[in-house]
């Protein structure tokens, strides 16, 4: 995960911008297309969940709104799912978003 972070800079960019030609810039939840800054591009298997992080099968193109649900979805989720998990650490119980890797790295 450190490593990860430290490195991702790059690669991420490259993934990225992979998933968003792919994908048609197209938003995969709610099939509009979005102008590049409306787009993110999030991980189909959260990478705390154990998703490869720059595998592009495991990437997809969301809208910023869809990311953001989806996002809110999963945290709510981890909530509610009490103990199933070990702790992943710091980035998490920052709160206010701090899993979203689009935001780790900046378009
Ligand atoms: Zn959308």
């Amino acid at each position: 995960m450190c490593q990860w972070r430290f490195q991702g800079g790059y690669f991420w960019d490259a993934a990225r911008t992979f998933a968003f030609h792919r994908d048609r810039f197209t938003c995969r939840s709610c099939h509009r297309r979005y102008r590049r800054p409306q787009l993110e591009v999030d991980h189909i298997v959260e990478i705390a969940r154990g998703g490869a992080p720059l595998d592009p099968s495991n990437l997809q193109t969301l809208c910023r709104h869809c990311h953001r649900e989806k996002t809110r979805r999963f945290l709510r989720s981890r909530g509610e799912g009490a103990g199933q998990r070990a702790d992943p650490g710091p980035a998490f119980r920052s709160g206010g978003g701090a899993f979203d890797v689009a935001e780790w790295f900046p378009a």
